[in-house]
């Protein structure tokens, strides 16, 4: 087991902001950790909190825990997901705009089933996750990643109201269609929604206090 004390206070933060304590999160950590000190970004928290944006591949247990090490927040602009179903993240450092992307290693189950052959898949990669060393684990590459000016941390870039719904759209997400200008909704159709009816009014209860 890994046991030393910054990766031990990590992964129990992380484990309290995911809800659990699961492979996800020990893995996360450590892929974490390893994309800051591949970046020499030692204090994600404090001094260095602006200078860094992660993409991470899978919306799963995983990213919680890059979210807790790096203190990258969608909120912030500085944490993208790019959904490609991977468990691996590329950790870009806006200062010096060097990224390097972090994915388990291809041949990792292979050495998985080996080591612990035996064992349960899930107690076999907790312990290799647990166990095995950086490079055991991790594949490494220095990548460029093109990062347009709308998706950079920041006030917003731009601020349209749409001309079919009336609903402000930001950052360049709108529809030019001749001299008109849509939300993607209203433009292009683009929604993971069906319209049902409008709610005339909401409640009003003090739902909360009740
Ligand atoms: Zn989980
Ligand atoms: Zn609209």
């Amino acid at each position: 087991m890994k046991k030393n004390k910054k990766f031990r206070q990590l992964l129990d933060e992380a484990a309290a902001f995911h809800g659990h304590l699961c492979n996800g999160q020990i893995v996360g950590v450590r892929m974490a950790m390893c994309g800051l000190s591949e970046l020499g970004i030692a204090d994600p928290l404090g001094a260095d909190r602006k200078k860094l944006v992660v993409f991470v591949e899978v919306a799963r247990c995983f990213a919680d825990a890059i979210m807790t090490v790096t203190g990258c927040r969608v909120g912030k602009r500085s944490f993208k997901i790019v959904d490609n179903g991977k468990v691996a993240a590329t950790f870009l450092d806006m200062t010096t705009g060097r990224a390097v992307r972090i994915g388990l290693r291809t041949d990792l189950l292979e050495k998985i089933a080996l080591r612990y052959s035996g064992l349960a898949e899930k107690v076999a990669e907790k312990s290799a996750y647990s166990e095995m060393t950086d490079n055991e684990l991790f594949s490494a590459q220095e990548v460029k990643v093109l990062l347009k000016d709308e998706d950079t941390p920041g006030t917003p870039m731009t601020k349209v109201r749409c001309m079919g719904c009336g609903e402000l759209v930001l950052d360049k997400r709108e529809i030019h269609q001749d001299d008109r200008v849509y939300c993607p909704s209203c433009g292009i159709g683009q929604t993971y929604y069906t319209l049902q009816s409008e709610i005339p009014e909401l409640t009003g209860r003090d739902f909360f206090n009740e």
